[in-house]
């Protein structure tokens, strides 16, 4: 299939160029400062980055604690290159906090342009920033929590009870009729002209295929008959892991479109997505996502304009 860009999983894992170390989470000190520690800043769903002449983006590991005097947990992301990579999730735009030569780029926007090296660093950076930010008090009775294991577990010092981070899985599916034709659609938040293959949360106690066929019949009003797994992608805004699938559905007859999620949807083959591209009648998704890298598989190339 197409390369999938941007933060994912389905490159060879030596791609990556980190390692997460999570052995090393409950070490003394495995946060304090150091000559072999290094800092990447996010804030909300944007992280610190630095474009190179080609217009790709790195990492910005800065040298110096950039918390100043407040107490922002640290999460160690892993080591790279023999340094202690830690992530610290800034708040809101702080004269005290804010170093004007830091560029903070939301990573949804540039995830194409990041360097594979750095894809894994970025989103994990972003989507522990976006736990540490929502997760503050203990769910059982309300105490204000404390991060341990390097900032992977928030502890509640009254009752113990322990916090993890989470991912919301998501099935995202390219279905194709019996014709080999790919559904499109427009749900009902996306601009005007924008399409793209149908998605959804899987359910507590669904399985991904019964999640896949579930949407669809939902959706559309179609019924798949097989599904088969691509790949995956960390979506981290806030927590998403988007699954990506090829789904079949050849016995497809009229689409029934659901009233409040899906404004329009039409079968289309190569020819026809071709010329409404050409035709400047349709959008697809973003180089850097799932959505995108499903419907270029099945298109045989990347489906730009
Ligand atoms: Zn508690």
């Amino acid at each position: 299939m197409a390369k999938l860009r941007g933060p994912h999983l389905s490159t060879p894992l030596t791609l990556l160029g980190s390692d997460r170390d999570a052995l090393l989470r409950g070490d003394e000190g495995i946060l304090d400062p150091g000559e072999d520690a290094r800092y990447l800043v996010s804030r909300a769903g944007a992280v610190a980055l630095h474009e190179d002449e080609d217009g790709t983006l790195h990492a910005v590991l800065e040298t110096e604690d950039p918390r100043g005097g407040t107490l922002q947990p640290l999460v160690l992301l892993g080591r790279r290159d023999g340094y202690r990579v830690l992530a610290v999730e800034v708040p809101e735009p702080s004269p005290e906090l804010d170093d004007p030569g830091r560029d903070l780029r939301d990573l949804r926007r540039v995830a194409d342009r990041l360097h594979d090296r750095d894809a894994d660093l970025a989103a994990a950076a972003v989507a522990m920033g976006f736990w540490h930010r929502s997760m503050r008090h203990c769910p059982q009775c309300g105490t204000v929590l404390e991060a341990e294991m390097a900032g992977w577990v928030l502890r509640c010092p009254e009752d113990g009870i322990e916090q993890f981070p989470r991912t919301d899985p998501a099935v995202i599916m390219a279905v194709r009729d019996g014709q080999d034709r790919l559904l499109l659609a427009r749900n009902a938040h996306f601009p005007s002209g924008f399409h793209s293959v149908l998605a959804g949360f899987v359910e507590p106690g669904e399985s991904l295929e019964n999640a896949v066929a579930r949407e669809v019949g939902e959706e559309v009003g179609i019924t798949v008959e097989e599904v088969e797994y691509v790949g995956s992608q960390p979506w981290p805004f806030p927590r998403s892991l988007m699954l990506g699938y090829r789904a079949w559905a050849p016995g497809a007859d009229a689409l029934t479109l659901q009233d409040e999620e899906i404004a329009e949807a039409r079968w289309f083959s190569r020819e026809e997505l071709a010329a409404a591209l050409e035709a400047e009648e349709i959008q697809l998704p973003g180089a850097a996502s799932m959505g995108r890298a499903l419907i270029d598989d099945w298109y045989g190339r990347s489906a730009e304009r």
